[in-house]
This record gives C-alpha cells, structure tokens and sequence, in this order.
C-alpha cells in the first residue's frame, strides 16, 4: 500500500514531487531551510512559511520558480494525495510532512529533535504506517543533556573568567538562536555579540516573532570591550585567527557532537557544549514506536544500528543511502 506512493530518493510518484532533493527538480517540497535540504534551483517549490522566508533570505528571492506556502496542520490535496506539515522542533518553520493516500499514512520527518527550544514550533508526534526517519544521532552512545543545564556550565564560566570573551560556535541558522534563546530562558540579559555571519538570520527570527533579546553586532565595538561578553560565531570562526583577536578567549562550541570528547580534543574546544537540534538514540526510539509505524525507512546519519534496532523489534525497516551531504559543508548539528 505504501511502497507505492514514495521511493527511497523520496520522491513521491503519484504527484512526481521529491522531498528536500538534492538536484533541481520540476516540483520539490522542502521540510525546513538547512542547506542539505533545502537548495535552489527547482521549479515549484512547497514548504511552511518560515521556511520559504529562510530559503529567500540565504539564496535569494528567486531561488525558486514559485513557492507556495502551506502553514502547518492544513490538509492540501495534490491529485490523490494529501499533504500536510507538521511541526519537527528542529528549527524555525521546521516541518515533517505527512502523505495520506489510497488510505495510508507516510510521514517523513525532516530533521527533528523533541526537547524544548523556544526558537522552533514544537513537535508534533504523527501516527503513521510508514516512517522516514533521520538518524544523525542514531547510535546508543548519544544521549543529549538538559541544553540549559550546558547554558549554566558556560554562565558559571562567564562568572569565573570576567577578564576573557566567551565565543560560541553555532551554526549560523538554527543553532545560533537557539542558543541565545537559552541564554536568555537561563536569565543573561546583557547584549550578546554576532559574529557577522550570524547578524541575518538572528535578524529574520526576530522580524518573524522570536525573542532574542539585545544582539549586537561584533564589529561595532572595539575588541578589547568583548572580555567579560559573550559572542556567537561560526564554527569556523572560532577555530581561526577572528576569535584569537579577542581578548583571551574561552573557545566553545555548541553541538550534539561534543558529547565525542574527542572531537572537542582534537577541534581544540575548551568548553563542549551539548546542544543538539536533532533527537538522540532514546529519543529515536521512542518515536518510532509512538507513531505506531509497522515500515521504518532510515535516513540522514547512522542509519545501520537503528534499521538493526527496528528490525529487532519487529518492524520492517530499511537504510535509504541518500547522498545528500556534500563533504564538510554541513551546516547543521
Ligand atoms: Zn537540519
Ligand atoms: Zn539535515
């Protein structure tokens, strides 16, 4: 009844649509605006409004033939097939999309996480016959802390180390407000510095109703004013010679991969920070079997141990092997 409907390149026959493809197509629906998902260069392009934002701000406002926005938990009827978004809790605007058709259910997730985060629409579980699921942290090893508690260890250290600027590496959509967010939610209200890389997407979330207190730019005031700050930067910002320019700065980065200490090690991270924006192994679990899905298809990540798991359980499960992280350029975690 399923199989029918949707392929494991995700493309939906009935209405010859393909979900978050990674080549241009005729007629794509996109779950949310990380750059592995979502990329210019198709023709009708469908997602949720804020994602549609986020899409024209990085690519442009022609990135896409023509876009249609489609709000969550409103049933659009293409052909014989009925789509509806949902929210996934990733990021902003971040949506599983549901199919029903010939009377079954297939939700494919997007990237999802469960945990609360004031800068994404909540989760919402979906029953459904088939699930595709992401498993970027599908192994028993991942487990993600409370995020405010990873907060309170870099406040404790802003309290210690007046003298230094704090720089956290954060993916700059996403992640970035994210973590101001919990900067906030955990009581620091004094201005948060951006990186430049950081100021437009901050930028959008709070035209879009997303709190975030007093940002400011980095470059408007002089190095030496940042000790005793906190300043939110890529990445690749803090490994290189911008962040060494502060004064004597405690490097941090912000992702579900820093529970790999060894990661942290070898990136040269002073202060790990815990955050993720996807569900980890329990979580994984957990949603498989709430949806009540008796088919898991398994995508974006460590697709073995969990198709392993499902298998175990009963379930008919299988990895779909989609290339669609181009080497490095991730731009999520
Ligand atoms: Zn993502
Ligand atoms: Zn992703």
């Amino acid at each position: 009844m399923q199989a029918p409907l949707l392929d494991h390149q995700l493309h939906i026959r009935a209405i010859d649509t393909f979900i978050d493809p990674s080549r241009p197509q005729k007629r794509a629906i996109i779950t949310h605006g990380h750059a592995d998902h979502a990329r210019a260069g198709h023709g009708a392009v469908l997602a949720t409004p804020d994602t549609v934002a986020i899409m024209k701000a990085r690519y442009g406002e022609d990135c896409a033939d023509s876009f249609q926005e489609l709000p969550f938990g409103e049933p659009l009827q293409i052909d014989d097939v009925r789509v509806t978004f949902f929210p996934a809790g990733h990021i902003l605007g971040s949506a599983q999309v549901l199919m029903e058709y010939g009377g079954g259910r297939v939700v494919v997730t997007g990237d999802y996480k469960r945990g609360s985060d004031r800068t994404a629409q909540p989760f919402e579980l979906v029953p459904c016959d088939l699930l595709v699921t992401e498993a970027t942290f599908g192994l028993p090893v991942f487990q993600h802390p409370d995020p405010l508690g990873e907060i309170r260890r870099l406040l404790l250290s802003v309290e210690n180390y007046p003298e230094r600027a704090h720089v956290i590496g954060c993916y700059a959509l996403g992640k970035a407000q994210r973590v101001i967010s919990l900067l906030r939610e955990a009581g620091y209200d004094a201005p948060i510095y951006l990186h430049g890389a950081m100021v437009r997407l901050c930028a959008l979330y709070q035209e879009r109703g997303i709190a975030l207190g007093d940002l400011r730019h980095s470059l408007d005031v002089p190095k030496g004013e940042l000790a005793g700050q906190v300043v939110i930067a890529p990445p690749s910002a803090v490994k290189d010679r911008w962040s060494r320019r502060l004064p004597d700065p405690v490097l941090a980065v912000a992702s579900g991969w820093m529970s790999v200490k060894q990661r942290a090690r070898q990136s040269g991270v002073e202060l790990p920070l815990i955050i993720s924006d996807h569900v980890d192994w329990n979580e994984l679990r957990q949603t498989i079997h709430e949806t009540g899905a008796g088919t898991v298809w398994v995508t974006h990540g460590r697709e073995d141990a969990l198709v392993y798991y499902c298998r175990q359980q009963g379930l008919v499960a299988e990895p779909l092997n989609i290339q669609s992280f181009d080497e490095g350029g991730e731009d999520e975690d």
